[in-house]
């Protein structure tokens, strides 16, 4: 049975303290290679495991560990079959006018 963006194996004990301290090692900063070269770049609010569930692996050691941003570890744990994982996350769209320069 699919259990996609379901965790099987729970988390660690400490798990907050370990996301705080990944998060700040990588300086909250997603960890994502690009296809292109370099890193996504953009900021982190996720902790993710490289190997988990899905591979059979349980590993919570630091070295299994990265920060992700939203949108690629959505696109990591949510769709794995999608095609668009080395695609770039869209950018904020630009602030909107202010209602008072609309006519
Ligand atoms: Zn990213």
């Amino acid at each position: 049975m699919p259990s996609q963006g379901r965790r099987t194996t729970p988390l660690p004990k400490g798990w907050h303290r370990t996301r705080a301290r990944i998060l700040k090692r990588d300086g909250h900063v997603c960890q994502w290679p690009l296809a292109a070269g370099g890193l996504c770049g953009e900021p982190a609010n996720q902790v993710d495991h490289k190997l988990g569930a899905a591979q059979g692996v349980d590993d919570h050691s630091d070295g299994n560990l990265w920060a992700l941003c939203q949108w690629h570890h959505d696109q990591k744990t949510g769709r794995e079959a999608s095609a668009v994982a080395h695609a770039k996350p869209p950018r904020r769209r630009p602030a909107e006018q202010h209602p008072g320069l609309i006519n």
